[in-house]
């Protein structure tokens, strides 16, 4: 299976190419990126990609439907990374991808532990009166709140759409009580010193479910992007998340 890659000269996109790379069995095909990286065979030009059998796109949500647009027309699965797929941009891709092949999955998190952190919120949010989603990113992250803040909040705001607070505060200052995803308020910070980690608030009265998710190196991404890249041609059309590859 020949596997390019688009964001290939990114934190993501880099790492991707040197796991292809070492996979024995996927062979890495051309490598895209907005700039081109001579040395490392990355290259400005689409085109690399053609002829390969998935693109995996760690790219910026700015350009990521654009370039799903030019996969698709080429025939290419795409396992997708980047940020920013809120419902109404899901909603835009199903309709424009269609049913497949080509197939496309777009994971909000790669990492098997922050997979099971959003089925754990998932489940424990009819039994809380309310949630709170903190997520914590490095502070080159260039857009906020992170796709994996989005996909959780949501996730609860279906699991328990009547969010129930005693008092629903006044901001005195404007995004004092974050942004607000279907009732869940979602609050991002950015520092040097972090990589990727959340924390989902779950309150009763009388009683508080906290679960945390740490991710401390990007190698965690790998496990669930190789999963992807290999079972891609399986799914129908447009698939969110690598759940279903998991069994969960
Ligand atoms: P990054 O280092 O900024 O990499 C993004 C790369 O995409 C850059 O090299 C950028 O080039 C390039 N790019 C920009 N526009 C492009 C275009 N039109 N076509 C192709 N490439 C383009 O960011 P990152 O840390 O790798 O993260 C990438 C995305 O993945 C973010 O949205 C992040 O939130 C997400 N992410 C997802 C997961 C997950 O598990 N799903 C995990 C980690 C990160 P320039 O520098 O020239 O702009």
């Amino acid at each position: 299976m020949k596997v390019a890659v688009s964001g290939a000269g990114g934190r993501m996109g880099s790492l991707v190419a040197e796991t292809i790379r070492s996979a024995p069995d996927l062979e890495l095909g051309g490598l895209y990126d907005s700039k081109a990286i001579p040395d490392e065979g990355v290259s400005t030009d689409r085109e690399v990609v053609r002829g390969s059998d998935v693109v995996v796109e760690f790219t910026i949500p700015e350009a990521v439907m654009g370039n799903l647009e030019r996969w698709r027309s080429m025939g290419v699965h795409a396992v997708v990374g980047t940020s920013g797929f809120a419902e109404d941009r899901l909603e835009q891709l199903r309709r424009s991808w269609g049913s497949g092949p080509p197939n496309c999955l777009i994971a909000p998190n790669f990492s098997v532990g922050a997979v099971l952190m959003m089925r754990f919120a998932e489940l424990a949010a009819p039994h809380f009166k309310a949630a709170e989603v903190i997520e914590l990113h490095h502070d080159h992250q260039a857009d906020a709140p992170s796709g994996t803040a989005l996909n959780t909040a949501a996730r609860i705001s279906v699991a328990k759409p009547d969010q129930v607070r005693a008092v629903e505060s006044t901001e005195i200052i404007d995004g004092a009580r974050g942004a607000d995803v279907g009732g869940v308020a979602v609050h991002g910070v950015r520092l040097p010193g972090l990589l990727a980690h959340q924390e989902v608030l779950l309150g009763n009265d009388g009683e508080l479910l906290t679960i945390r998710h740490d991710t401390s190196d990007r190698i965690s991404f790998m496990a669930g992007v190789l999963l992807a890249v290999r079972k891609v041609g399986t799914l129908p059309g447009v698939t969110v998340g690598i759940e279903s590859l998991l069994g969960l």
